[in-house]
């Protein structure tokens, strides 16, 4: 007897999750044919996030590329839309780059995923109008992006947030409009959405809450959409992210029952024999579910299933969602919303940003939110899912990090041993700790890498890292590599770390960032947008009287060495230094805002005069006729030294700081730096100039000065940790110079002082630049590195090539 033939409609997570499970269960027992739609092979649609930001590639999100489906003897139609099902005559009917077909099945899945939803209001088929579902979309997204400057995002949501991040990351101006006044509402409570929503504001999203969209304007392309209330937005590009509808035509044209999925039963058995149904396309228990992590398990069900091993029913999923946006940290998993039957135990913490809720019913949790740390997600969703009794478990430890004891009981290790082996430990990528295990034996895997590699465990959000690395500890005792695992790599271009990129760059004696990729085996050849300003600064710190600055591989507003604000248009921020200026500075500086038309002069917190709404083409000739230098308002660099009066003036001053502060700058200005840093110094201790929250703060005492070095007055306020008291003006310079060197020689790129001083441990950082030998070595590779500075405003004004790279100048004759 022939092999059964088994048909699959969709090629998406759901459905071939299903087929990856039934073919290591019964790999002969089927003949099987899958229909796929889009024109690729299956692909993680929750990676679209990351290509939509540029931080991946489209090729890296595929599942399984077109030699899985070969090796595996399936055969895979992709570009071909089944257009209907005969379930008395066990057919299917398909069109698309195949042709027209009619393919018989003995079984058939049906897993055709979800249609974004489109608000048929008017307008809503005009070009620049998009849904976000696919490849295609995010392709046309990226498109969009490079041609037009305004997108509009309708939804508040998972996806509408995403979406938006990832056009901010692509240079567009974004609004997101929301009909609630909550983002994330069916995530999130009131407060975790508020905390959510100031923390996108400061990453320049902005929103207009409460406003129902009501017609797009717009003859040949979308132009603008308007609200119920009247009133309208402009916009070149227009997102709907407004939530998606089972995909069920075919089915209910089949007359399967469906409701708002088709109905499937605990075995994902539909309402005709033989045809299953799974994914986001299916309905349980009255659920149709939007999440990966449930149609896994859904898939494990139904694989069993077909393969005629025995299994539990599938009996629904507490589903859990994580934010994809960089700086931002959000879950929520479970009941979120407080009712009659719960109570909630709550941390928040104002200070750090951090709010964290569980929810108990009874002597369960049943859900949690975490806003700002969600480190404890795992472990909480593990406890959810198991309905763990919590009346054993010390309360005040329940929201402590997932290693701390009794935080759950026996720690994220005790956990990861009482999990089953189909247990789901990468939700995102649906990889499970049977999987891992395996993988981690089989293949003689030592660190989290190796698994991520092996099994694409904590590809997506990573948040699932702790549990892979205790499966790595319980799988191999004493031979588990923690400190390889703890390694971090720079970005998913390679698996090296910052040390060893450094190393790399220093033994092989490498000079451009595509050679340091291409000799190191980035496994991207162009490497992203992460990683290529980190080498191209390692390059500059390590060689800085030789290297040449790669200007393609530095940010948008350190390449034009000017802020792009959020209509497009720049800032110019001249240097001041200490904050001090003259009036002859301050007429040049008025004359140039009013002969260009600045329709906004702002002084800065640091001090100093920032011309905003200053057009591209103008900024040359405002640097021109400004003749100041540049105060790098833009860099990873020094960006002020913000100073009080002091003795000068001041009745309480004890030192000279507005000198000080002048001479700082001065020394200073134009370094190269692993993230901004900024400065302070007070002239007594009363300290008007804030130098407790500065990348180092000095603040003059009665014979001497004393130096807090970490502080942190922006989204993370950190007091600065005093470094060392010093006596003269002379030492003032030498330790600052040792310790932003050290710095400059250890900090990953991006990280803040208050990070670094918290990684690296003030007591070290200490010892090292009091070690008067390490200070004057640090000194002079300080030296080396400020001897190599230009002005950047300067070199484009004497410079035709750079004015005409950047600043589109049209050379006229003189
Ligand atoms: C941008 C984005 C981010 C997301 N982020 C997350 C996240 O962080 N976490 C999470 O859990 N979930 C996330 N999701 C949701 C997740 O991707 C879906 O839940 C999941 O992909 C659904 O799987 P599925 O197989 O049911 O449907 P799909 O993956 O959509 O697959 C269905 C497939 O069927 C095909 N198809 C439809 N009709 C036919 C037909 N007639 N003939 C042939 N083929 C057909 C479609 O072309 C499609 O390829 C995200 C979704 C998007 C779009
Ligand atoms: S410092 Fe002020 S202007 Fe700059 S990002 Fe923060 S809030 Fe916005
Ligand atoms: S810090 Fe001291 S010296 Fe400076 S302005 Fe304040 S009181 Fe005066």
């Amino acid at each position: 007897m022939g092999k059964e033939k088994l048909l699959l409609i969709g090629n998406g997570m759901a459905g071939v999750n299903a087929i990856e499970h039934l073919k290591k269960l019964a790999p002969d027992k089927y003949d099987i044919t899958i229909f796929g739609a889009e024109p690729y092979p299956n692909y993680n649609r929750i990676m679209l996030s990351y290509v939509l930001a540029g931080d991946t590639k489209q090729e890296e999100i595929y599942i399984n590329d077109y030699d899985w489906y070969e090796k595996n003897g399936i055969r895979l139609y992709t570009g071909q839309r089944v257009s209907s099902i005969d379930p008395a005559a066990k057919t299917v009917t398909s069109d698309g780059a195949a042709g027209p077909m009619t393919t018989s099945y003995d079984k058939l899945v049906i897993a055709t995923g979800s249609n974004a939803f489109v608000i048929p209001i008017p307008g809503s088929q005009l070009p620049g109008v998009i849904a976000y579902r696919t490849i295609r979309d995010t392709e046309l997204m990226r498109e969009a992006a490079k041609k037009y400057k305004k997108a509009v995002v309708i939804g508040g949501g998972l996806l509408g947030l995403e979406a938006a991040r990832g056009l901010l990351n692509l240079g567009m101006q974004v609004e997101v409009v929301h009909i609630g006044d909550c983002l994330m509402e069916r995530q999130l409570d009131k407060t975790a959405s508020k905390l959510l929503q100031t923390s996108l504001e400061q990453q320049g999203m902005k929103f207009l809450m409460e406003k129902s969209s009501a017609e797009i304007l717009g003859k040949e392309r979308a132009t603008g959409l308007k609200f119920a209330d009247g009133t309208w937005t402009e916009a070149d590009l227009i997102v709907m992210a407004v939530g998606i509808r089972p995909n069920v035509s075919l089915a209910k044209e089949a007359g399967l029952d469906v409701v708002q999925g088709i109905t499937v039963n605990d075995w994902l058995e539909t309402s005709a024999p033989d045809v299953y149904a799974v994914g986001e396309c299916a309905q349980h228990r009255g659920v149709a579910y939007g999440l990966v992590a449930p149609l896994y398990e859904q898939g494990a069900v139904l694989a069993k299933r077909l393969a005629g091993v025995d299994g539990a029913p599938y009996e629904g999923s507490v589903v859990y969602t994580k934010l994809k946006v960089s700086g931002v940290d959000v879950f929520s998993g479970g009941q979120f919303i407080e009712d009659a039957e719960t109570k909630a135990i709550r941390v928040h913490d104002d200070w750090s940003g951090i709010y964290k809720k569980v929810l108990v019913k009874g002597s369960k949790i049943v859900g949690a939110v975490l806003f700002g740390d969600t480190s404890e997600s795992t472990r909480l969703m593990q406890l959810i899912k198991s309905q763990a009794d919590i009346t054993k478990m010390e309360i005040t430890k329940l929201l402590q990090e997932s290693g701390a004891e009794g935080g759950g009981g026996g720690g994220t290790e005790g956990m990861v041993a009482a999990m089953a082996d189909d247990a789901v430990v990468c939700g995102c990528n649906g990889v499970s700790k049977g999987t891992i295990c395996s993988a981690i034996r089989e293949c003689g895997l030592t660190t989290v890498e190796g698994v991520k590699d092996a099994t694409t465990a904590s590809r997506s959000c990573g948040g699932c890292k702790p549990l892979v690395a205790a499966l790595l500890k319980t799988t191999l005792g004493d031979e588990f590599d923690a400190a390889a695992s703890a390694k971090a790599s720079i970005c998913g271009c390679t698996t090296l770390s910052r040390e060893e990129v450094v190393a790399g760059i220093k033994e092989k004696g490498l000079t451009h960032v595509r050679e340091v990729m291409h000799v190191l085996g980035w496994k991207e050849p162009e490497g992203c947008s992460k990683c290529r300003p980190a080498v191209n600064y390692y390059l500059s710190m390590i060689n800085p009287s030789t290297y040449k600055d790669d200007r393609t591989s530095r940010f948008v507003n350190e390449r034009m060495h000017a802020n792009i604000q959020k209509d497009g248009t720049y800032s110019v921020v001249p240097r001041m230094y200490g904050g001090v200026t003259t009036p002859s500075e301050l007429k040049k500086i008025a004359e140039v805002a009013e002969k260009y038309n600045v329709p906004t002069v702002k002084l800065t917190g640091g001090q100093r005069i920032d011309l905003l709404g200053v057009k591209k083409e103008d900024l040359v000739p405002m640097w021109t006729d400004l003749d100041m230098p540049s105060g790098y308002a833009y860099g990873k660099a020094l960006r002020t030294v913000k100073t009080c009066v002091g003795a000068d003036f001041c009745r309480f001053g004890t030192a000279d700081s507005m000198g000080m502060g002048i001479a700082l700058e001065k020394k200073f200005e134009r370094l190269n730096t692993p993230a901004k840093v900024k400065m302070a110094v007070s002239g007594c201790p009363r300290n008007c100039a804030e130098s407790g929250i500065k990348d180092m703060g000095i603040v003059a005492i009665d014979g001497g000065w004393e130096l807090y070095a970490g502080g942190n007055g922006g989204v993370k306020v950190r007091a600065g940790d005093l470094l060392a008291t010093v006596k003269t003006e002379q030492d003032v310079m030498e330790y600052i110079a040792a310790y932003l060197q050290y710095y400059r020689e250890t900090g990953n790129y991006g990280e803040r002082t208050s990070e670094w001083i918290v990684r690296v441990g003030l007591d070290h950082v200490r010892g090292v630049v009091e070690d008067a030998d390490r200070r004057r070595e640090l000194c002079e590779r300080m030296d080396e590195a400020l001897a190599a500075t230009k002005d950047p405003w300067k070199e484009a004004v004497e410079t035709a090539a750079i004015r005409k790279d950047l600043y589109e100048v049209i050379e006229t004759a003189k």
